[in-house]
């Protein structure tokens, strides 16, 4: 590497993922004056605001922001429906499963976890035992993460749904949808879900600093049984305020609103279901590439089964643990940044791809010549033709 130019210049690419990439348009909704927070422009853009957020998490019910990022919503949706002493259940496919668990245990409550380690999706079945087994209705949440980013693993949360209503279980199904809203589908009220959190800093393309939970009439219910929740976590001013202070119970996040409203603008013009095809198809590139590269034999897909894989981010496994030398190749050397091994024993052994947002095929097949190139200048042995397979996928 001592003779190598750097050909980082030029526009950076910031594949981690996230914060993911943010939109032009986003930048510029964000780069005006500040607003009178008491009248006018802002207070007036809310209600449509709300509406078109509530769309892509599809759902009717009700939502609350907070200036938070998606450990903020995290506590936030628990304070407002756990109470101490009561009992999730966190069934985990990756660090964020265990984070949030975490999070129920730091508000007093008792967090029962079923780990299915680093590389595997949940065993319904498993699940359906903890239940099962929970006759007196001890557990009151079951903690859905759907896309789990450090992993890559993409749950199935209609299948818990359906596994819950079978056993006639009254818990409420929470999903974290951080890294699967605007990316994968997702359809809150047609899976049944209760309480969504997510945060705008992913698919929704705006810088990070904004989270929001969104609730239905059953986590509602179970709001108004709880012994106390503290004011500023409380959602309900939040979802339904009298004035516009109490969406925010303070100073509204004021240019995080205007960057949102261009990021759902376009989300909306591009169409949801199209968000949802793009990522699908440029993850089909992502797939095709890295498993080509997987017939040498020093690198594998973290999530085997394509049926499990996220659209929006790709968890990767070297033989050998040189993920540090590679993603520090592509960004001091091509402009490229890379997602390090999070919450992996291994994680010098592991790399993230991501590929959510505001991205389209060019960028998807530079991010791959990248880091093609990175494993070219490192000797690291890999399958040949990745790039052609990734091709074949986006062309098809
Ligand atoms: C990013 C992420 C989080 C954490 O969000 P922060 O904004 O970093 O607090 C939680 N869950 C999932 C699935 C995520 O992808």
């Amino acid at each position: 590497m001592t003779n190598q130019i750097s050909l980082a210049q030029g526009r950076a690419y910031l594949a981690i993922p996230g914060p993911s990439v943010m939109p032009d348009a986003v930048l510029q909704a964000m780069h005006r004056p500040s607003p009178n927070i008491y009248d006018g422009e802002l207070i007036e853009m809310m209600p449509a605001l709300l509406e078109d957020l509530r769309r892509v998490a599809r759902t009717r019910h009700n939502v609350a922001i907070y200036i938070a990022n998606g450990h903020g919503t995290w506590e936030a949706a628990l304070s407002n429906v756990i109470a101490p002493g009561e009992v999730i259940l966190a069934p985990a496919s990756g660090r964020f499963t265990h984070g949030w668990a975490e999070m129920a245990e730091g508000i007093g409550a008792q967090a029962e976890v079923i780990d299915f380690g680093p590389s595997a999706p949940w065993d319904i079945n498993r699940i359906a035992d903890a239940l099962r087994a929970d006759t007196a209705h001890r557990i009151k949440a079951v903690l859905a993460v759907h896309v789990d980013t450090s992993s890559s693993i993409r749950n199935d949360i209609p299948a818990l749904r359906a596994l819950l209503d079978d056993l006639n279980h009254p818990a409420l199904l929470m999903a974290d949808c951080i890294a699967s809203l605007g990316c994968d589908r997702f359809e809150m009220d047609a899976w049944g879900v209760d309480v969504t959190v997510s945060a705008c800093q992913k698919g929704l393309m705006t810088p990070a600093g904004m989270g929001f939970v969104f609730f239905n009439d059953k986590a509602q219910a179970k709001r108004v049984t709880m012994p106390r929740v503290s004011k500023y976590w409380d959602w309900q001013p939040r979802a339904n305020p009298e004035i516009f202070y109490q969406h925010f119970d303070g100073t509204a996040p004021t240019h995080h609103l205007y960057g949102l409203r261009a990021a759902l603008d376009m989300i909306h013009a591009e169409g949801i279901e199209h968000v949802w095809a793009r990522h699908e198809r440029l993850a089909q590139a992502v797939w095709a590439a890295c498993e080509a590269w997987a017939q040498g034999e020093a690198l594998h897909l973290n999530v085997t089964d394509r049926a499990h894989r996220s659209r929006a981010v790709t968890a990767l496994r070297l033989t050998e643990a040189r993920g540090t030398p590679l993603r520090e190749y592509t960004e001091f050397n091509l402009g490229l940044t890379l997602g390090i091994g999070l919450g992996m024993e291994d994680w010098d052994g592991c790399f993230r791809l991501g590929h959510m947002g505001h991205v389209n095929g060019q960028m998807i097949m530079a991010m791959l010549g990248g880091v093609e190139t990175a494993m070219a200048a490192l000797n690291i042995p890999r399958g040949t033709g990745a790039l052609e397979a990734a091709a074949a996928a986006l062309a098809k």
